[in-house]
């Protein structure tokens, strides 16, 4: 199946109604939630809400087709592509905002990708059912496990119908909306058997309200300061056994010794990836776009024209600097683009959806700080937001796997080596 980059007219319709809630929701409080770090921004998360539970942004569901004509050809999937574009052009608005909008999220994601169809109807019903917003949300990381997953020591222990989990959870983005302030839940990565490394490791949902989880801090933050990022503490927290996504069964340590390859565990947290990098590169550039846009319409403002049709040598400098920041800009998101389309298509698309948040991650970095410094002290001061996204640029360079792991990724796939091969 052939690439096609012409937006479909829902999607073309869902991401201009998108842009349009950036520039009249998210702008205007931007940087109200910048400077009021861990308030909540109700007004734009009420107003999302029976949008997001009509049509969920991620875990990135198509509906079901209800033709009965066996002949009729499918409709190709989309709704990768789809979540692309409203990322993109909600982080436009605000990036630390869109990481607020209500519906499941990685954990939503995490669920959708590695639960069996029973736990993807009892945990994802309620991002479409509530009346009220909830969130959903992902703990991998620990303080002394960040990209090195297999490092993880929570630990899930059996007990007849129950798993008890005990253990610290850090930097887990939405952990106080999914937890404390809605019905939600959180994906927890924990190890049934220390020993048995990444093969060891499963995801648990654990449900919002379950005795033994309590969220204890959260982080201040160099940007995205509307997005609350957690700690969260598990105490002989007591869950279902059917709360374990995907296959409960516990490998055996000679089998998983024997085998190189990641083992399904840890498979589930991947393919959990392969849908989220493409989500973060678009988050990245839609703060990208912004910077660009300010860019140029502050320099025409001051009389300085970027003209995009004179030979290179005839070009001025700051011409060559916005058009260079424009190319990267735009191959990053051909690049993310075509991870999502890859997804939609049932396309493997581990590599190119590492190496779109890699590009991607990196160009909005690049382009928010040229941003800052040709706009002068205009950039640097708080009278425009172009300081701002520099500094909410950069986490799409970190969270998700860093951009140095996002590249032995690719790196081990295009090669062929395992994790434990290529480190
Ligand atoms: C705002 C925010 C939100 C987050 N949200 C979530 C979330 O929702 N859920 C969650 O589970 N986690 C979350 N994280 C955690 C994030 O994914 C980790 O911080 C990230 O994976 C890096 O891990 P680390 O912090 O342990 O850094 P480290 O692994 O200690 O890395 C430090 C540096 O060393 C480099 N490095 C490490 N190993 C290698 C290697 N083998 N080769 C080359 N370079 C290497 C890294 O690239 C990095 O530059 C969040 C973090 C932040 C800051």
């Amino acid at each position: 199946m052939a690439i096609d980059f012409k937006l479909s007219e829902s999607i073309d319709t869902q991401r201009q109604m998108a842009q349009m809630v950036a520039e009249q929701m998210m702008r205007p409080v931007s940087r109200h939630f910048d400077e009021h770090e861990h308030d909540i921004p109700w007004d734009y998360i009420n107003a999302m809400w029976p949008i997001m539970r009509q049509n969920p942004m991620f875990g990135a569901v198509d509906k079901p087709e209800t033709a009965t004509d066996p002949n009729k050809p499918k409709k190709p999937k989309t709704g990768n592509v789809r979540m692309v574009h409203l990322i993109e052009a909600l982080s436009w608005g605000d990036a630390g905002m869109y990481l607020t909008t209500p519906g499941g999220a990685l954990g939503g994601a995490a669920v959708a990708a590695a639960g069996t169809s029973d736990q993807k109807n009892r945990f994802l019903a309620r991002f479409g059912d509530s009346e009220t917003p909830v969130w959903g949300s992902m703990a991998m990381t620990e303080p002394q496990a960040g990209s090195d997953t297999s490092a993880i020591r929570t630990t899930a222990v059996r007990d007849g119908d129950s798993w008890i989990l005990n253990g610290e959870k850090i930097y887990c983005t939405g952990g106080r909306l999914s937890l404390e302030e809605s019905q939600g839940l959180v994906v927890v990565w924990a190890t049934v058997d220390p020993k048995l490394g990444r093969a060891g490791m499963k995801a648990f949902v654990v449900e919002a309200g379950t005795p033994g989880m309590q969220v204890t801090k959260l982080e201040h933050k160099m940007g995205i300061r509307a997005s609350d990022t957690a700690a969260v503490v598990f105490t002989d927290c007591r869950i279902p056994f059917d709360n374990v996504l995907g296959n409960p069964e516990i490998p055996k340590a000679e089998a998983t010794a024997a085998s190189a390859d990641a083992p399904k565990g840890f498979k589930g947290a991947m393919k959990t990836f392969d849908a989220t990098r493409p989500a973060v590169a678009a988050s990245a550039l839609g703060i990208a776009r912004a910077a660009l846009e300010l860019l140029r319409e502050q320099l025409s403002i001051a009389g300085i024209p970027i003209r995009d049709d004179v030979p290179v040598n005839e070009m001025s400098a700051i011409e060559r600097d916005v058009l260079e920041l424009e190319a990267q800009h735009k191959a990053a998101w051909l690049l993310t683009l075509k991870a999502a389309w890859m997804m939609d298509s049932g396309e493997a698309n581990t590599v190119e959806a590492s190496a779109c948040k890699v590009k991607a991650g990196e160009a909005a970095t690049v382009i928010t700080q040229k941003a800052v410094e040709l706009l002068g002290p205009l950039g640097y001061t708080r009278e425009l937001l172009a300081e701002k996204w520099m500094r909410d640029a950069k986490i799409n360079d970190i969270f998700e796997g860093t951009g140095q792991i996002n590249r032995l990724i690719i790196a081990r796939r295009i090669l062929g080596f395992s994790s434990r091969e290529l480190k």
